[in-house]
């Protein structure tokens, strides 16, 4: 029987399961309930379970027969700062706390598939299932990397899923390489001399200096960086001054980078904080950069990109795979995974329906109906990677 049959059968439990998530977000860091839940599933399921990596993530580990060869499959499990608008029934009961990600869907997901396996068990090597805390920007996915995630739990290969509102439930979509944007903040201290706004002559004045900081940033992504790569450098915060009549003594400029390289990033950087100290210095200020880089970019192995676009075309058929999916300068912490560990990260459909929601939205929801397709996916990669070998066949490395 194919692997999403036997998933659907579960389908009511795993709907059950991601609503009560659902109703009971946790920040990232905070996630408390959710992985005493997910613990208590995986213990259930007979798997072994391992916690307080990355202070609140989750790692089951299902071994079946001898074979050393291992794989990671990975779901995070925290949600949003945000105020939930929806009033259907499992709307958030946390004020100003919200699943507006999906990754209640994620976590439910590789539950499923926990659960096929576990039943199922037709698989020769190990699984860890990896539930990372904190994916929305406060770190998680390093968090579980420094306290030994790969040391204790080695993975020849590690998977991840993300929902996309705007692509059809039962589709998948993936592009090799760089898929998601690396991302930074910075912030660029400017110090001048404050003077009264009628004497101008005795100050130094930061506004004007921050100004023409401002628009010199603009040439880095016009004339520093190769046409063909994609950079964004969006200057959104400008702070001085409190008063009609004075000149300040400091200026602050914030903002973000986006792109798709370490390269890119770290020629960026370097230019910031020219221009910004080159600017600064010309018109007799000082000015400082703090350039904070949050997330590398996403880039997804060759082979393993190819390996999960197979195993979704063994789901959903080959027409509902996209093996050359759209850039996104959207970020995504499972790029610090990919960093060390061969592996791919794959889009799964969350409908494209009339009302269908973008993440990050107040009235955005998981869509149910896309579980058991991410489920079997989850499932498949397993079966396929680590599929039992016959005696005549030891040696051979499956595909
Ligand atoms: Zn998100
Ligand atoms: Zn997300």
């Amino acid at each position: 029987m194919p692997i999403i049959e036997t998933v659907r059968a579960f389908h009511d439990d795993l709907t059950r399961f991601r609503r009560d998530i659902h109703a009971h977000p946790e920040l990232g860091f905070e996630e408390r309930r959710t992985s005493d839940l997910v613990a208590g599933k995986l213990a259930e399921l007979g798997i072994e379970v391992h916690r307080g990596l990355g202070k609140t993530g989750v790692v089951g580990r299902l071994r079946v027969g001898n074979s050393p060869r291992a794989i990671g499959l990975r779901a995070d499990i925290d949600c949003l700062p945000i105020q939930e608008s929806n009033i259907f029934a499992h709307r958030s009961t946390h004020d100003g706390r919200m699943h507006a990600c999906g990754h209640d869907g994620h976590t439910t997901m590789l539950l499923g598939a926990a659960r096929y396996l576990a039943q199922t068990r037709n698989f020769d090597g190990t699984v860890h299932f990896i539930f990372q805390p904190a994916e929305e920007g406060r770190g998680g996915a390093e968090a579980m990397i420094r306290d030994g995630l790969f040391d204790e739990f080695p993975c020849d290969v590690i998977f991840g899923m993300h929902n996309r509102p705007g692509l059809a439930v039962g589709k998948f979509q993936i592009r090799d390489g760089a898929m998601m944007a690396g991302g930074a903040f910075f912030d660029i201290a400017i110090t001048g001399k404050g003077a009264h706004g009628a004497r101008p002559e005795v100050g130094i004045d930061p506004v004007l200096v921050a100004s023409h900081i401002t628009t010199a940033l603009q040439s880095i992504v016009a004339r520093n960086t190769r046409p063909v790569d994609t950079v964004v450098v969006s200057v959104t915060q400008i702070h001085a001054g409190d008063a009609y009549n004075v000149i300040p003594e400091r200026a602050v400029l914030r903002g973000t980078v986006r792109c798709f390289s370490r390269n890119s990033m770290t020629l960026v950087e370097d230019r910031m904080r020219r221009i910004a100290e080159g600017v600064a210095a010309g018109l007799g200020a000082t000015a400082s950069l703090d350039f904070r880089y949050l997330f590398p970019p996403l880039v997804n192995h060759a082979d393993e990109t190819r390996f999960i676009a197979d195993c979704a075309a063994d789901v959903v058929g080959e027409d509902n795979v996209n093996r050359r999916g759209p850039l996104t300068m959207a970020s995504e912490d499972f790029s610090y995974m990919l960093e060390r560990v061969p592996g791919a990260y794959i889009q799964i459909g969350n409908g494209d329906g009339e009302g269908a929601s973008e993440v990050h939205n107040p009235g955005y929801d998981f869509n149910d109906a896309a579980m058991p397709f991410g489920a079997a996916l989850f499932a498949r990669l397993v079966e396929r990677r680590l599929a039992r070998m016959r005696p005549d066949e030891a040696g051979a490395v499956p595909a």
